[in-house]
C-alpha cells in the first residue's frame, strides 16, 4: 500500500510569504503557525527530510486541514498546501496502515448494499417514527451537543434508498437529445433521495435519456481525506468500468464533492498504463448538474418560485471544479426568485467531510462565520449543491432558530418545472 512521498517540487519552494494565511479558516481561528497553510507546509518538509518525525501530532495537523483548497488559489509560486495536506495523510497511511479503514472504505462503500445495510438503522429510526417521538419529548435535549448536533445534521431521512428505487434507464420526455450517465452519490442516495429525484426529472424533462448504474461505488472522496489511495483506485476502478458499459456521452452527478473527485481520476492513475487513459476519457466526461445544465440548451421554466434565495459555494464546487457562475445563472432562470449574493460565498462552511464530527468545535466556529452571512441577506432560502455543506448548513441554522430553507439549486429548478405534479 505504500504512496509515492510527495514530490520536493510539492513544498520546496516555499518562500513563507503568508499570503495563504488570511484565506484559510483554520488559521483564522487557532491564529496558530501550526493550523495555517505555511505551517502544514513547513511540517510536511520537516517531516519528509527527516528533521521531525512523522508523528501522530504531526500528522494531526494534516487532519486539521478542511480540505478547502483556498490556499491553493493564493499561492503565488504554486504550492497546493491543502493537496500537500492529503497527501500527507497518505505518508501516513503507509507507515501505520490502520484496519478499520480498509474495513470501512474498502469493505464497505465499494458495495452499495453493504451501506445500505449498515445505515438500516438510521431508517428505521426515522420510518418507524422513532425520531418523531424523541422530538416530541425532547429527548434530543439530553443528549451531549454534539451528538445533538450530528442527529439534527440528518435530514428527513427517506424509506428506501434512490438506489433502490430508481430505475436503471430513465427515458428523456419528449425525444431524446442526449444520453448521459447519472452518478449517484452515497449520501445523495441514502440521506437526500428527493434532491436526486428531483435531479432526475430536470434532466429528462430536458430532453436528455439518464442511465443510473447500481454497481457504482463510492466516488472515493472519503477515502482520499483518509489516506487511502490504493483504496480510491479501486474505487475509481470500479466507477470507470461501469460507466463505459453504459455508453454515455456526459457522466452527471448533482453532488459537488462526488464531481470533485470524479474529475480527478485521470491524474489518480497518472503513470499507469493500463488506467490512465481511461480514467482522463472517464474524467472529461464528468458534469456537475448546474455545469451540464448550462451547456445545453435549457428549457425555461414555466412556473415561478417566489423567494428571497442566497447561495453558498461548496468549496469541491467553486475551487474543486471552478463550477461558480453556473448555479447562479440557473437560479436566474427562475421567475419570482430573487437571487441575493451572500458575502464571503466561498468560504469553507466548516463541513469539511468528517472533520465536522473530528473536530466539531473548529467546524461550529468556522460555521458560525457564515451563518453570520446568511442572516445579513435576510433571505429565507440558502442554495447550495453539496450534500456535506447542506447537512452542516442546516444543523447551524437549527440551531439559531434561523427559518432559512436549504436547498439544492436543482430542487428550485424542479419547483419552477412543477415538481413530481408536472410528471
Ligand atoms: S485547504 Fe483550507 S483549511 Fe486547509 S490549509 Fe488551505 S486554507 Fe487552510
Ligand atoms: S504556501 Fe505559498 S502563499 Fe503560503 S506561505 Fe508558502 S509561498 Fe506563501
Amino acid at each position: 500500500m505504500e504512496e509515492a512521498k510527495p514530490k520536493e517540487s510539492e513544498y520546496l519552494h516555499c518562500i513563507r510569504c503568508g499570503l495563504c494565511l488570511a484565506a484559510c479558516p483554520t488559521y483564522r481561528e487557532y491564529r496558530t503557525e501550526t493550523a495555517s497553510p505555511r505551517g502544514r507546509v513547513a511540517l510536511a518538509r520537516k517531516g519528509l527530510e527527516g528533521e521531525l518525525e512523522l508523528s501522530p501530532n504531526l500528522l494531526e495537523q494534516m487532519y486539521g486541514c478542511f480540505g478547502c483548497m483556498a490556499c491553493d488559489d493564493l499561492c503565488p509560486v504554486g504550492i497546493r498546501p491543502a493537496e500537500l495536506a492529503l497527501s500527507m495523510r497518505g505518508v501516513g497511511e503507509g507507515i501505520r496502515p490502520s484496519r478499520w479503514k480498509k474495513w470501512l472504505f474498502g469493505g464497505l462503500l465499494t458495495h452499495a448494499g453493504r451501506l445500505e445495510l449498515a445505515t438500516l438503522p438510521l431508517r428505521l429510526y426515522e420510518g418507524l417514527g422513532v425520531r418523531r417521538l424523541v422530538y416530541l419529548l425532547g429527548l434530543n435535549r439530553l443528549l451531549p451537543a454534539q451528538i445533538r448536533d450530528l442527529e439534527a445534521m440528518l435530514p428527513r431521512i427517506p424509506k428506501r434508498p434512490l438506489r433502490r428505487v430508481l430505475p436503471e434507464v430513465t427515458p428523456a420526455r419528449s425525444g431524446e437529445r442526449h444520453r448521459v450517465g447519472f452518478f449517484l452519490g452515497c449520501a445523495q442516495s441514502l440521506l437526500f433521495a428527493d434532491q436526486s429525484a428531483a435531479t432526475l426529472r430536470v434532466l429528462a424533462r430536458n430532453g436528455c435519456t439518464v442511465i443510473t448504474p447500481k454497481e457504482a461505488a463510492c466516488c472515493g472522496m472519503p477515502a482520499r481525506g483518509y489516506g487511502r489511495m490504493d483504496l480510491v483506485r479501486e474505487q475509481a476502478r470500479r466507477n470507470i468500468e461501469v460507466f463505459e458499459r453504459c455508453g454515455v456521452e456526459r457522466i452527471v452527478t448533482d453532488c459537488a464533492t462526488c464531481g470533485s473527485t470524479l474529475k480527478e481520476y485521470g491524474a489518480f492513475f497518472a503513470g499507469d498504463s493500463g488506467w490512465e487513459a481511461r480514467a482522463r476519457a472517464f474524467a472529461e466526461k464528468v458534469r456537475d448538474i448546474s455545469e451540464f445544465l448550462m451547456e445545453i440548451p435549457l428549457v425555461k421554466p414555466a412556473g415561478r418560485v417566489e423567494a428571497v434565495v442566497t447561495y453558498h459555494d461548496p468549496c469541491h464546487l467553486r475551487r474543486g471544479q471552478r463550477v461558480w457562475r453556473q448555479p447562479r445563472s440557473l437560479l436566474g432562470l427562475i421567475d419570482g426568485l430573487e437571487l441575493v449574493e451572500l458575502p464571503e460565498a466561498d468560504w469553507c462552511c466548516g463541513s469539511a467531510g468528517s472533520q465536522l464530527i473530528t473536530h466539531y468545535a473548529l467546524s461550529r466556529k468556522v460555521l458560525d462565520r457564515k451563518l453570520d452571512n446568511v442572516a445579513g441577506t435576510g433571505a429565507r432560502m440558502l442554495a447550495s449543491g453539496c450534500p456535506g455543506c447542506q447537512m452542516q448548513l442546516n444543523t447551524g441554522l437549527r440551531r439559531r432558530g434561523m427559518p432559512v430553507r436549504v436547498v439544492h439549486p436543482v430542487t428550485l429548478l424542479d419547483e419552477a418545472y412543477g415538481g413530481e405534479d408536472a410528471e
